[in-house]
Order: C-alpha cells, then structure tokens, then sequence
C-alpha cells in the first residue's frame, strides 16, 4: 500500500506523522495512507506560501501563464491515471472521473489564458493636473480547503485563477479524496511552479482550519463544501477580516413546462441528476412537472431510469458508483422512506445493494411537507412534483434558502427567458442539464455561497483593486 506525502515548501514532508487511511468506497478497502497533520503543519504551510508570495506575485503574468500552461499539459499526459485514482478513491464511474480530469483542466488552461488579461484602468480625473489610475493585484496568501465530490475539480478551479493571479495556495483537501489532489498537485513542481507556492496539508479538518482561520498571514479563504461548515469558516474568517468565496450546498429545482420536449427534459434529468450518483450541488433535486405532461414525462424518465447500470466505477458500462459513506446511503433511505411513508408514490424503486451502492429511486405524488423537497438529497432520489401555473411552479422552486443552479425546460424561447430571470439562482440551465464549464461564473445565490468561479469573473476573486491618484 502506498504512503503519500504532504507538499508543504516543495518538499514531501508529514512521514513521521501518524496517518490517515483513505479508503475505496465501492469495497472499503484501505487504497493508502496520508498524513494525519494539524496546527503546526498548517502554519509551516502558511509560512511556505508567504514565503513564495513576492517571487511569485512578482513574475509577469505572461511568465506565470507559461507556468500554468505547462502544469496543464503534464495533466493531460497523466490523465489516466488521475482519473483511475479518483475512481478508487471517490467511486464516481471512470467515465465520469475521466470527465472530471477534462473539466479541472480545463479551469487551468483558462486561466492560464486569463492570467494574460487581468486590466487596470484609467479614470478621468475632475481636474487637469491629476490621474486616476486603478490596477490589480493578488489577494495574497489564499487558504483552500475542498470537498469530496469533485477531488480534482474543486482544486483546479480555485488554484488555477489564484495563481494566475499572482496568489501562492494552502490547500486542504477532502479527508476522503486526498489521493488525486496530491498527485495533481505533485505535477505543478515538475512544471516549473516554484516551492512554496503550492502547499498541501492532509488531516485534521478542523485543526487545519482553525490555523488558517485565525492567521493574519492568509488574506483569502476559498471554500466548496456544506453550508453548515461555510457558515463556521465565514464566522471564523471576521476577526482577521478575511476575503472569502463559498460555494455551499444546493437543492436544485427542474421546471418542466407543458411545451417541453421531453426527449430533452429526461435527458436534462438524468444528466442533472445522477452524474456521481446525485452527489453534486448542481443535481437536480425536486422536480416540477405541469400537470398535463406528468404521466408521460414519468414515463419516459421512468424507462431511462431503469437502464441505469449500479457498480464498481471501474468496471466498464457503469453509470452510477457507491455513494461516499454510510451517512449518505442513510439520508437516501431516511428521505425515500420519509416521502413513502406522507403519500408519494415509488414508479421505480431501486434497493439498496451490499456495501455503499443504491440504485436510483423515482418517486411521484410528492407534496412541498416531504423531507426531499426541502434538503439536498446528494443521491440517486428524483421526487416529482406537479403544478398548474407557471406563477407557482417559479415560486415553488425559488422557496428555499438555497440558490444555486435550477433548471427549466420548455420550446418557448419567451417562456423560457422569463422563468430564467426570475429564477434566484446562480445557474440556470435551460433546455440544458449540464451548464458547468470553466469559461462561465458557477455560483449561488442566497446560502448557496459567495462569489463565483470560473470565466473571467472567478479570478476577480482572487484580486484587489488598487487606485493610485496622480497629482502632476
Ligand atoms: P461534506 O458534507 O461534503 O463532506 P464538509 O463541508 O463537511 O462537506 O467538508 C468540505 C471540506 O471542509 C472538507 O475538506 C472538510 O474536511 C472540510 N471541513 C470540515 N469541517 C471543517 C472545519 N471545521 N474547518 C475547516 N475545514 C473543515
């Protein structure tokens, strides 16, 4: 069984202490070890990144891209075995892990390009003998911590702006996906990115944490994972008056209009629904059906549904791998039995397999008092639900605290931008199950988080704005 190390400096470092075991959720077999780090390691992280800071803030954006595009080509040529490593460590099917490895690099060959067009500007001054100039520069010393569910992605997509913009990283990632986030990271020495400026730090969450949170040192705090622990770091970032960005949970709703085509709703759902097996926060969650297209949308979703293959992720023609943990296999039954049991009607209930694995459930006759209507189920659960107007259809799906990605689906171009405006959602996806992608803003409204990532918009995050008034 292989040991991996921490990157903290450059240096693989963290082999004196004890360790962490990561597991492969489709069996529970032990795949390797991490270390068990905390406080202290976290704040040699910090003093690493500081360190790298000005060397790297200093190099031109031109050289810092150069850098960037290097570390996305080793990627590529390493693809395969990221995505195997992911497979094992987080589950997903290697179809979906190899897609996982285009989409996080994809966030480093853009900001490899963005890094190049970071603009300052020129304002005109009331008066002749002034100039009013504004530029950009990083943040600084950005702490990053990670979730499970995308081990590649959730990096890639904060570490690529941050160091396009001239940022140096501590990184945290997923105690249940460190394997894949060691090796990408691994990969940005042999490009060429100086020690220092990418540290990785495995371990105890909450020691790491509480390190970043309280050092004046780390100026930004990037953060995917549960609004209850977004809220934690959000509170803990006010003493030293953190920058944060957040990417919270989600409860996506689907508008399914009378006019939709249904060939494409269904497959918006499926694709929304069941990629990683429902353990995305853009997955849709709740689905609104009109009335008069209910029983044939059941229908057909209910076929497609059936064809689902359950298993090992790496096994070929699989489409849905175990879920991460026990607690995720029991809010899948605890909300498929909670819906069951107040009225709802199962079209395909799929059972519980040995180990983490649930095939998928497709429950009808789902009212706005069940459990999974109102929390992300992160599983293969589609609830539909049926409204009469559009009006309640738009104000049942924006009545949550969350906002972050929503979906509707109707061949009326008009009907279709009306209900995207006025949906409070980050992300609509109309006629369109699948909107993520590194050249556009992913992020929620409400408590689904704080600024975006991706595009042009994400590297704002990791920037000041610095204006300089000219008296001549
Ligand atoms: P999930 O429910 O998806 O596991 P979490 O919000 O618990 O989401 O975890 C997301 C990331 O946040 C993980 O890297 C986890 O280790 C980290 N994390 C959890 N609790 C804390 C904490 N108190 N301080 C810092 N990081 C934390």
């Amino acid at each position: 069984m292989e040991h991996f190390h921490m990157i903290i400096d450059g240096k693989n470092t963290g082999g004196e202490l004890p360790v962490l075991e990561v597991t492969n959720p489709a069996d529970a077999s032990v795949i390797a070890t991490v270390p068990y780090a905390g406080g202290k390691e976290a704040r040699q992280a910090i003093d690493a990144a500081s360190h790298a800071f000005s060397a790297w803030a200093g190099l031109s954006a031109w050289e810092r891209s150069d850098r960037l595009r290097k570390w996305f080509e080793l990627i590529e040529e390493n693809k395969e075995d990221l995505a195997r490593t992911m497979t094992l460590e987080q589950g997903k099917p290697l179809k979906e892990a190899r897609g996982e490895m285009n989409y996080a690099n994809g966030f480093i060959s853009w900001y490899a390009e963005e890094a190049k067009r970071v603009y300052g500007e020129q304002i005109p001054a009331t008066q002749q003998n002034k100039r009013l100039f504004v530029s950009k520069q990083p943040v600084g010393v950005t702490a990053v911590i990670t979730p499970w569910n995308f081990p590649a992605a959730m990096i890639t997509r904060k570490v690529a702006p941050a160091l396009a913009a001239g940022c140096t990283v501590v990184i945290k990632p997923a105690e249940q996906t460190p394997l894949t986030a060691l090796k990408v990271t691994a990969l940005a020495k042999k490009a060429g990115i100086p020690d220092g400026v990418i540290n990785v730090v495995t371990g105890d969450a909450e020691a790491i944490g509480e390190a970043w949170l309280a050092d004046d040192r780390v100026r930004k705090l990037t953060f995917t994972g549960s609004t209850e622990v977004g809220r934690l770091l959000m509170k803990g970032s006010a003493d030293t008056v953190k920058k944060i960005s957040l990417e919270l949970g989600g409860h996506a709703p689907v508008i399914v209009m009378d006019d939709a085509d249904l060939e494409k709703a269904v497959a918006g759902v499926l694709a929304s629904k069941f990629r990683n097996a429902g353990q995305t926060c853009v997955c849709s969650n709740r689905v609104y059906v009109h009335e008069s297209i209910v029983d044939s949308f059941t229908e057909k979703l209910t076929n497609e549904v059936k064809k689902l293959k359950v298993g090992r992720g790496l096994e070929e023609g699989i489409d849905l791998g175990p879920l991460i943990d026990d607690s995720a296999v029991a809010k899948v039954e605890k909300h498929v039995s909670d819906a069951l049991k107040k009225g709802a009607v199962a079209d395909y209930h799929g059972s519980r397999l040995d180990g983490l694995f649930h095939e998928p459930v497709v429950l009808s006759n789902v009212d706005d008092s069940m459990l999974c209507m109102n929390e992300e189920t992160f599983g293969p659960v589609v609830p539909i639900t049926t409204f009469k107007s559009e009006e309640e259809a738009v104000r049942r799906a924006n009545d949550s605290i969350y906002g972050l990605a929503a979906y509707v689906f109707t061949e009326n171009l008009s009907t279709g931008i009306r209900i995207s405006e006025q949906m409070e959602y980050g992300i609509v996806g109309l006629n369109d199950g699948l909107p993520s992608t590194p050249q556009a803003p992913f992020g929620g409204f409400k408590q689904s988080g704080l600024g975006r990532e991706g595009g042009h918009h994400g590297i704002e995050e990791y920037l000041e704005t610095k204006y300089i008034s000219v008296g001549l």
